[in-house]
């Protein structure tokens, strides 16, 4: 009786022990599984091993406010999807087609559909003042479009002028809380080659490609100190393209916001910026420094003739006879 009282006890601590057993293993590679899908990007991924002293040593890759320069040798685009896939984001993506501008939409819409933010959520906004003139063009999957109708100027300044009112409202009316990231883009635009997320940042801005080896003093600032948009001689770092203004929604909101109120205030004292909201957004960035720069490649021009620092050109402004496309000359 006793003998078998001892060996039914050995018999329950063995079948014990094998529970905890099992319980613990479960455990742990529960947790390792989870732990090896936390830092999976470089687990799962072979990518070339980043070297700290061979970089591209044509162009700058990093402002002396440690904001990236982005081109092409500078970042790795298999690793970079696999860290953004993770995060599940979403881009809206506004462009304004007012008048003739609408003839700029099928381009525009069919080469981002094959180049911009592939595999990604995107959601396109199309401001103008013909819906019906938008082209049915087939989106990827994830990816959307909204027509918003608003009205035309007759004076293509006033149109430009407008861009940063409209973004500053749409974002506080539809995409607060909706988007990660935001890219308003020119329309009369084409994309070319790779355009993904490592154009991602708190608050983007692009080289505009006329000035990307200027002086300082010949950026085409406005040099007026009555305008909000001033910039005086000796100051500047940069001379940024108004055909892309990016970031996230809350940051992008601020610049436009911000730069809306000084359009404001030039409109009440009758003065015009020489390059509109481009300046505006040009004195903008000079007190509140963009995180990430684009580099040309992300901001070329048809017509011009291509530099050797210029590897890939990924989005470029088309050619156009303003005569014809603008309201007004
Ligand atoms: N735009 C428009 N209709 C016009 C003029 C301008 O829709 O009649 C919009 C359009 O999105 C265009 C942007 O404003 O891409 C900037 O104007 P534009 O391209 O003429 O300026 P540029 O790039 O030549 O400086
Ligand atoms: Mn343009």
């Amino acid at each position: 009786m006793r003998l078998l009282q001892n060996s039914h006890l050995f018999v329950l601590s063995l079948v014990g022990l094998l529970l905890v057993g099992c319980i613990y293993f479960g455990y742990t590679s529960a947790w390792f599984r989870y732990a090896g899908s936390r830092s999976g990007v470089a687990d799962r991924l072979s990518y070339k091993q980043p070297s700290i002293l061979n970089g591209r040593k044509d162009v700058i890759t990093v402002t002396p406010w440690l904001a990236p320069v982005v081109w092409e040798g500078t970042f790795h685009t298999t690793l970079i999807d696999a860290i953004y896939k993770m995060q599940n984001i979403t881009v809206a993506t506004t462009v304004f087609a007012l008048g003739k501008y609408v003839q700029f939409l099928k381009d525009f819409l069919e080469s981002a559909e094959k180049h911009y933010m592939q595999g990604y959520r995107v959601h396109y906004y199309i401001f103008t003042d013909q819906p019906e003139a938008v082209p049915t063009v087939t989106l990827g999957a994830s990816r959307s479009l909204t027509t918003l109708k608003i009205p035309s100027s007759n004076r293509w300044q006033e149109i430009t002028l407008h861009r940063m009112e409209r973004l500053e409202k749409l974002i506080e009316t539809q995409l607060t809380n909706e988007v990660d990231y935001i890219f308003s883009l020119d329309v009369d635009t084409k994309f070319y080659g790779h355009w993904g997320v490592e154009t991602l940042g708190d608050i983007v801005a692009v080289i505009h490609p006329g000035y990307y080896s200027t002086p300082r003093d010949d950026f085409p600032y406005e040099r007026r100190s009555e305008s909000q948009a001033y910039i005086p001689y000796g100051k500047g770092d940069f001379y940024y393209g108004g055909a892309v203004i990016g970031g996230r929604v809350e940051k992008v909101h601020k610049l436009a916001k911000t730069c809306r109120m000084q359009l404001d205030v030039d409109k009440a004292n009758s003065i015009e910026a020489a390059w509109q909201e481009e300046s505006h957004l040009n004195k903008y960035f000079l007190y509140n420094k963009p995180t990430k720069i684009l580099s040309p490649e992300y901001l070329w021009q048809d017509t011009k003739y291509i530099t050797p620092d210029i590897k890939i050109i990924r989005f470029s402004q088309v050619i156009k006879n303003y005569a014809k496309v603008r309201p007004n000359p």
